[in-house]
């Protein structure tokens, strides 16, 4: 069995970290990360430089890194403007964004549900027609930070929407680290049934430590591409307290000792880790880089 990694710590890892990265530092994380063995990255987002300032530089970002066949990079969008600038940048697949909750729409992206299902409608064509991928990410799929539980039949409804677009590929977002693994079955599982012929991903957090659970109930359930970050590194700045993607090298640990191929290279990533360690000035969330390998 083999799983697709995004790795995901130059966007989603990096945006909410107060100290500022510098775009040196950004361009050398990802060319890290593709010496472990990363072929898809989220490797910035083209919001707007007031709500994300961590991400201005991400013009800069996208001309510092090496342009590779065997290599996908990501921007993340969430309106024309930043379709725009992403395309000029030279992405080879754009994330949009859809929300399970409308609070949390209106806090992150400025707009309601259904408006952000149809910036996606409006993108779906020039996407296709630029050559670009078009994945669509279904923010706090699995709890929102103000509205608590979210209908597990509305993210159904939600994901049938966008399969609908034509979109390539819908991930459920766990953005505040709040779901547990039979809840992700049945999601997984309801929103296959709707999306048929859509890759699904899967995007977890372990703010409650239910991260690598969910994302082994994800690969059960058929999820063959799961997110996440080196150093467990990353959260959200409109979500509160939402700390720590799951991180890459924890997961990939738990999927090399199972069998399950990645080609990402765990004492790489693990020295990557030690690396961004000292970039942030702090230690990283993720554990494997404290407790080591096994075997040795
Ligand atoms: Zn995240």
């Amino acid at each position: 069995m083999t799983v697709q990694i995004v790795e995901v710590s130059p966007r989603d890892g990096l945006q909410n970290e107060a100290v500022p990265v510098s775009t040196a530092d950004k361009i050398s994380l990802i060319e890290r990360a593709i010496d472990s063995g990363a072929r898809r990255i989220e490797a910035t987002s083209f919001v707007h430089p007031r709500a994300v300032p961590q991400m201005a530089d991400a013009e800069a970002v996208m001309a510092g890194i090496p342009r590779r066949d065997d290599v996908s990079y990501s921007g993340l969008v969430l309106n024309r403007r930043g379709f725009d600038r992403a395309l000029a940048a030279g992405v080879d697949e754009i994330n949009c964004v859809v929300v399970a909750s409308e609070t949390f729409c209106q806090r992150n992206q400025q707009m309601s549900v259904a408006d952000s299902v149809r910036v996606v409608e409006d993108l779906v064509e020039d996407a296709r027609a630029a050559k670009l991928g078009l994945s669509v990410t279904i923010a706090t799929a699995f709890g929102c930070p103000f509205e608590g539980e979210v209908s597990e039949a509305g993210v159904v409804e939600l994901a049938r929407a966008v399969a609908a677009l034509g979109v390539d590929e819908i991930s459920l977002a766990d953005t505040i680290g709040v779901g547990v693994p039979f809840q992700v079955k049945r999601l997984i599982t309801g929103v296959a049934e709707v999306a048929p012929g859509t890759t699904l991903r899967a995007h977890f957090h372990n703010t409650r430590n239910t991260g690598y659970a969910n994302a082994v109930a994800a690969l059960d359930s058929g999820v063959t591409v799961l997110d996440s970050s080196i150093g467990g590194i990353g959260g959200c700045p409109f979500a509160p307290n939402a700390t720590g993607n799951i991180a890459t090298e924890d997961l990939v640990y738990l999927l090399d000792r199972s069998g399950i191929e990645t080609g990402l290279h765990l004492e790489s990533v693990m020295g990557t880790a030690n690396w961004l360690s000292e970039v942030l000035g702090a230690t990283v969330p993720a554990l494997l880089p404290r407790a080591g390998a096994f075997p040795v």
